[in-house]
């Protein structure tokens, strides 16, 4: 019988959860789920001086945000623990002491300066600058005038001569590695703290990881985790390297192709179930032409095989259109209390008017949510229903104004409002009706010049709806004030 699968996801804190750490975090997610097996998170530290608390709570956060839940790891615990790796110093000693006491890793007293110097002849000679080697066998002597010095001493690990290191790729196939283009690496930094591609080898093995998933970016690392694999003489996990996200112009994605985190997508109100559903589709691809999925559909149908080695693209307008269809099929009590933040910052209402108004919100936001892709761009739809003074907004507007029969059809709209006492979308539907039968005036020629004098716009949300939630008094100063000044 196969091994339960288990597989990981282990970011260093040192920045907001990526979008490409995300989408990382999700194949990992599904590939658990699709295969049953266990998904674990745990925090990756060392680099001690990027690190930060901070960004380790954001991560969670946006993980927690995007529905990737995890069996084991950081806040959930598990037999394993702990999992950060700073809390595991200890755990890593006896690794790197096996490893010096049968000769394959050493001490190495280069100062940077010396390293510097070795690397700037091999760049003269045309070398790809690694290690020399220089104290791969330094004498009791040596070590002793190195200690004297006061020179605190790497760790490094003996690299193997002439031998191919093979990464059997789930996504790429095989990619071949020759052991004489690497130079013998650091381990353990002078400060006595593992590096990454020590501390990632001992985590994956005694956390009981089967399939190492991750970004691209880490294949150049995989080579060398297998070396210490191999001299640890544990059992090498499946690796899968998934492809870089690129910006549209096809470089890598970052800051100057827009929004790079999670959260400044959440921060502008994209939802979280949308943005799971773009991030499946940067690089996995479904089997039919069908390209929106919840989670949970994701869950039965994701598998690697189906994941691509090509670059995956990021295009926005694919998330928008993504987000845009979620926004429409939101639960609208939900999809209101997301949209109220930014209603309220752009000044149209206060946080307990928001409160008390709260069904006359929900319609202006059922109303106009045909109209938008995530909800910062809500402010631009539902401004008509909160600003004072309406103007046409362009000459398109304005000429429908101008039409000759529009102030005797304000007249009669405004008489019919009057008359009614509530405003309902029926009741407006109907008066349009009725002014349409008493005038002969239709299509066009009466609903425009009715939605600019109100509105200031010719084309907008469901124009009963827009009148019903705008409400009696409005409607009849909104027409007063065109007759007034716009005609
Ligand atoms: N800590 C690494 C990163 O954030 C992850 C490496 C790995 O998945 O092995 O890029």
């Amino acid at each position: 019988m196969n091994k339960i699968e288990k597989v990981r996801f282990a970011p260093s804190p040192t920045g907001y959860l990526h979008i490409g750490g995300a989408r990382t975090a999700l194949f990992n997610y599904l590939y658990a789920k699709k295969t049953g097996g266990k998904f674990l998170v745990r925090i990756e530290d060392t680099d001690l001086a990027r690190s930060s608390k901070e960004s380790e709570e954001v991560i969670i956060k946006d993980l927690h945000w995007l529905g990737i839940n995890w069996d084991e790891g950081i806040e959930v615990g598990g037999e394993n623990g702990p999992y950060r790796s700073m809390e595991r110093i200890n755990l890593y000693d006896k690794f790197i002491k096996k490893l010096l006491d049968e000769g394959k890793a050493y001490y190495c007293y280069c100062s940077e300066e010396e390293i510097e110097e070795q690397r700037k002849i091999q760049r003269a000679k045309n070398e790809v600058p690694k290690y020399t080697g220089k104290c791969r066998n330094l004498t009791q002597e040596q070590i002793e005038e190195y200690k004297k010095q006061g020179r605190k001493p790497v760790i490094r690990f003996k690299v193997p001569e002439g031998k191919k290191i093979v990464v059997h790729d789930q996504i790429r196939g095989d990619v071949e590695f020759d052991s004489d283009g690497i130079g013998d690496f650091i381990i353990v930094k002078s400060d006595g703290i593992p590096v990454y591609n020590f501390a990632v080898v001992v985590d994956d093995y005694l956390m009981g990881i089967t399939t190492v998933i991750r970004g691209e970016e880490h294949l150049s690392n995989t080579p060398r985790q297998i070396l210490i694999y191999e001299a640890l003489g544990f059992e090498v996990p499946k690796f899968a390297h998934v492809s870089l996200i690129l910006g549209e112009d096809r470089s890598k994605m970052s800051k100057r192709h827009g929004s790079t985190h999670v959260d400044q997508y959440r921060n502008k109100g994209y939802l979280p179930e949308a943005i799971v559903n773009f991030l499946a589709l940067l690089g996995w691809s479904p089997e039919g032409e069908e390209e929106i999925f919840s989670l949970s559909e994701l869950e039965k149908m994701f598998s690697i095989d189906r994941v691509t080695k090509n670059p995956a693209v990021f295009d926005i307008n694919k998330l928008n259109y993504i987000n845009g269809k979620y926004i429409r099929e939101a639960d609208i009590s939900r999809l209101t209390d997301l949209a109220i933040p930014f209603i309220v910052k752009a000044g149209f209402i206060t946080e307990e008017e928001a409160v008390k108004k709260r069904p006359l919100i929900e319609r202006m936001v059922n109303a106009t949510r045909e109209k938008f892709d995530y909800l910062e761009q809500i402010t631009e739809h539902v401004k008509v229903f909160f600003e004072e003074e309406i103007e046409p907004e362009n000459e398109e507007a304005q000429a429908m104004l101008k039409l000759e029969h529009v102030k005797d059809m304000l007249l009669l709209l405004k008489e019919k409002v009057n008359s009614v006492d509530e405003l309902s979308s029926k009741e407006v539907k109907n008066i349009l009706k009725s002014i349409q039968k008493e005038t002969g005036i239709k299509g066009k020629n009466l609903f425009m010049p009715i939605r600019v004098a109100l509105s200031g716009q010719c084309h907008g949300a469901d124009i009963y709806e827009v009148i019903s939630i705008l409400g009696k008094d409005k409607v009849i100063n909104r027409i007063n004030y065109t007759i007034e000044n716009l005609l």
